[in-house]
Order: C-alpha cells, then structure tokens, then sequence
C-alpha cells in the first residue's frame, strides 16, 4: 500500500492482513542511487512491530483457513500470485531499479522470472510426501509425515529482492508455512508492492507478513524470536555471523545464503571469447552487486596476455548510465557505503602491489555525476594470498592471477573461506568434470557463468552459508518429519525392555 505525498511514495507494511505505519510512527528514507534523492518512505519497524507480525503468523499457521487448506489449492494461490507476479513485473522491476540502482534490463528480467519460481513450487505443493516404513517388527506400522515448520522468517538484501525473496517464499509457502519477511532497509519497495499481489492472490491474513526497518533493530528482533521456526537470510557473512547467535539462543535453525570469491578459471582450450563474456557477466554486469561475482579470474600462462587484451577492450565499451534505460550496462553502486567501500577496496589492493589494468576510480563523465558510479576495474599480477583476492567487494572490480598447472589452479580457486560459485572454461571434458567435482562450491558453471533456475538447488559450501534453496530439495528445508507409529499386534511386549 503507498500513496504519493509531494513526489515522494509513503509505503505502508503488511501485518495479519492489515496495511499499518510502525508502531512508533518512524520511517526512513528510501533513495534512488542514480539521482541521489529519497524517492519513497518506509515505516521503520521496531522490536514490537516484529512481534506482532509473529504472532500474526503464528495466528494463521493454526488457522483452518490456513492449515486445513488442501495442498492443491495452496498450489492453486501460487499458481495465481505467481500470474499476478506475471502481469505487474514490468513494473515491479522499475520499483527495484528505482531503489536499488541496478540496471532495468536485469531488474525486469528478474522480475519476468519470478513467476515461474512460483509455479514450479505451486506444482510441488500436493507431492510433498511421507514414508512408509518397513520395520522388522511386523506388528508395527511405521509411516511418517511430512509437516510445515510454522513460522518462517525470511531476511534479505537489497541487490535482488524479489528474485531472493522468491527462493524461500515459494518453497516455504508450498509447504504450508506462514511467512514473516523483512526486506533491505535499501531496497524495500518492491516488497510492499509484491505483499499487494499476495493479498489480491487470496492468501488468508496472516499468512504472508512484511516487516520493513533496519537491520540492527528490525532483523535483529527476527533473529532473536522465539515464536520464528526457521529463519532463511540471504546477505552478508559478517550479519549472518550475528544472525546465527541470536537464532542459536533460541535454538531456531538457519538457512544461511552468504556472499563468495567466486573463481572463473580459464584454460588455454577454451573458447577465450566466450570465456571473456563469462567473466564479464560474471564481474561486471549487475555491478559486481551479487552473491556469484566471479571477482577473480584465474588465467592459464598461454592465454594470459591475449586474454587480457581482448578483456579490456570489451571493459572499455561498457556503457555506464542511467540505469532505467535499456541501453546502460553499468549502473551505480546501491549506497554511498558501497561505494566508499568499493574506493577503499581498490586502495587496498594497490597499497598490496596489485597492478592497476583499468579503472580504478569514479567515472568523470558529468552526466554521471549526481549517481554513485564506479569504473569497471580490473587489477592483474594478484597474489591469491592479498586482500583483493580473499575478501567479497560486491562492486565491479576483479582481480587476475595466472596459473600453470590445474592442481594449481584448484588449490588457488579452493583457498578462501568462502565456497559459493566457481566457472570452468575447458573444450576438455575430462578436465572440465573433474575440476567439477574438485572445486569447493555450491554451483559449479562449465563453460558458461551466472545461471539459475527454480529447478536447480542453489547455496554454497564453507564460509558462502548452509541449507539449500531452490529445486525439489528445498522442500525438505521448509518442513519437518514426523515418525508415527502405530501397534497392530493384540498384546503388548515387555513394557520394561525398549522396543529396538
Ligand atoms: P547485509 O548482510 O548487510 O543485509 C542483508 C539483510 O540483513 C538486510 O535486510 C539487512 O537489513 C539485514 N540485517 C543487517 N544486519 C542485521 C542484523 N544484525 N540482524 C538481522 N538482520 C540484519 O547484506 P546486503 O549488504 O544487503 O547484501 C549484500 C550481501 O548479501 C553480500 O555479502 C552478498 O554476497 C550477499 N548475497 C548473498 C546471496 C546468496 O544467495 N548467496 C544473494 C545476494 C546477496
């Protein structure tokens, strides 16, 4: 719900049904970063906001309307929100461009796919399937069932929201959950517009929760609730790190989605210009704002320098812009933070002996001016023990290392804390699925970088977070198993020996 009160959108957050303000009456400014100017205001949620959209879902998980709801016709509500996800994404990908910066081709490209996100898991929602056990006590029927966990509370960033809102929602909705959402204190606009959708789809009050804030006050009054069965954040380490200590007190488990160092390898078989596509889409599109960066490229000795050479070309004919026309490849960073963060990231990575290859500051362009533009950069000659090789930027900078031989290229591309995505460019087969099978990753991409899909599990090894979203499989993240039993004898055994 928002209403335009002199050019700025006042929004309004979804509880048990009902659109309100923050308790307190508090809001906070949400900016455009090509413009620099607050375009929107979100009502700032307090701890007393968050309970009350817990109990709100606690409320709806016990509802017959809710929980005596036949699988099928859950399937059928997600079918419809996915239809009506559909028919607004255009525009829904114009509200997260707005809000986070990021250009409108990959905004509404994302958006256009959220629906199918939701069918997938619409179709899923009546085969979620118990047991039967075959016991060797042949008196005893044995059968489990396959049960939601109650109250899911999903966190999430602003470099995607809706796109990663949908990887736990649908899952979690299928499977029978109610849900409590808190989006980026950056991004929380397309949120509130999507809550609109889960309303006029028909879901019951309840069921479907949006609680928008601050991280430190608003997600941290999540993460310590007890009344929250599963808690799914999709963010950055260091908050995950605090996320899972306050969850642990309660005993609540986590579905834990983090950032990565994510490697692109290149051997000299490959088809390099293919491979200088992959590592573009990988670094640069999106800005280097997302989790699967591929933020080192790791090149054989052969092709180093051809490589190099025909990377910066296509580097320098990237076309920064405003990020809501069609033709830009580059937009702004989403905050000033970021972008100071991306400016002492490079410092750092000079001050360690790295060589400056391109970029390297702010653009001088004055029509870029008034955004938070940064150049696409690229540092060759990294050592994989420098910062620049180690720590997520989550900004367009990538830094090159060069290899000789692929044990070495292994270990280099495994040696970070983090284990989310890695791409293999070989025309060797052999070569390309043992180094699959080698590389500590959740996603593992063969000759291509940067793909996803509903049907395919999607999280990461290590330091990049546990638990997995997306594909059959998520299913199981969503709900708990339950084990009946049931005696079918007329006696009963010994009552003092343990059935084993
Ligand atoms: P962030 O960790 O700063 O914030 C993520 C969310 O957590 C936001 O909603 C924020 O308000 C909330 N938050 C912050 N502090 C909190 C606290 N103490 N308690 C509870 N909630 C808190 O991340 P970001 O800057 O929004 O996003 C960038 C990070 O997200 C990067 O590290 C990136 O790699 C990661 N990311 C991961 C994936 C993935 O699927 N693996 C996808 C996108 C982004």
């Amino acid at each position: 719900m928002a209403t335009a009160v002199s050019s700025v959108m006042q929004y309004k957050m979804l509880i048990g049904g009902e659109w309100v303000d923050a308790s307190s009456g508090q809001t906070y400014d949400s900016m455009n970063p090509y413009t620099g100017q607050t375009w929107a205001q979100m009502p700032d949620a307090q701890a007393e906001d968050v309970d009350r959209a817990v109990q709100a879902a606690r409320k709806a998980v016990k509802d017959p309307a809710w929980r005596g709801m036949v699988p099928a016709q859950r399937g059928a509500l997600l079918r419809r929100l996915g239809d009506l996800v559909a028919e607004n994404a255009e525009y829904l990908g114009q509200i997260e461009t707005r809000d986070n910066g990021k250009l409108i081709r990959e905004m509404s490209a994302q958006c256009k796919a959220v629906p199918s996100y939701f069918y997938f898991y619409a179709g899923l929602a009546d085969k979620i399937q118990g047991a039967t056990i075959p016991l060797e006590k042949t008196s005893v029927f044995n059968y489990t069932l396959r049960e939601p966990i109650g109250v899911v509370g999903i966190i999430i960033p602003w470099n995607s929201p809706l796109l990663l809102l949908s990887f736990s929602l649908a899952a979690a909705l299928a499977a029978g959950n109610a849900v409590v959402v808190k989006p980026s204190e950056h991004a929380s606009a397309s949120t509130l517009e999507f809550a609109k959708l889960v309303e006029q789809a028909g879901f019951p009050p309840g069921v479907f929760n949006v609680v928008t804030g601050y991280g430190a006050v608003t997600g941290s009054a999540m993460a310590s609730h007890p009344g929250i069965g599963k808690l799914s954040f999709t963010g950055g380490p260091e908050t995950a790190r605090k996320i899972a200590e306050q969850a642990a007190l309660n005993l609540t488990p986590t579905l834990l989605e983090l950032g990565g160092k994510s490697p692109n390898i290149v051997f000299p078989d490959a088809n390099l210009q293919n491979a200088v596509n992959g590592t573009i889409a990988g670094i640069f599109a999106a800005g280097g704002q997302t989790c699967i960066a591929g933020s080192r490229l790791l090149l054989h000795e052969d092709i180093h320098d051809e490589f190099m050479e025909r990377l910066v070309a296509r580097t320098r004919d990237i076309r920064m812009g405003d990020p809501a026309a069609m033709e830009s490849e580059l937009g702004p960073l989403a905050t000033t933070a970021q972008l100071a963060k991306v400016e002492s990231f490079v410092e750092s990575a000079r001050a360690e002996g790295a060589e400056l290859v391109y970029g390297g500051c702010r653009p001088d362009a004055p029509e870029l001016a008034a955004g938070w533009f940064y150049m696409p950069t690229i540092f060759g000659g990294v050592r994989n023990d420098m910062y620049v090789a180690q720590e997520e930027v989550f900004g367009p900078v990538l830094g090159v290392l060069r290899f000789r031989e692929e044990e070495e290229a292994v270990a280099m591309a495994n040696d970070t804390r983090y284990g989310l995505a890695a791409g293999i460019w070989t025309d060797d087969i052999k070569r390309a699925h043992r180094l699959a099978r080698d590389l500590d990753a959740g996603t593992v991409w063969i000759n291509m970088y940067r793909a996803l899909s509903y049907a395919s599990p999607f999280g990461g090894y290590k330091g990049s977070g546990h638990g997995r979203e997306l594909g059959v499989e998520a299913i199981n993240e969503f709900t708990q198993v339950k084990s009946v039993w049931v005696e079918l004898a007329e006696t009963t055994p010994d009552p003092f020996v343990l059935r084993i």
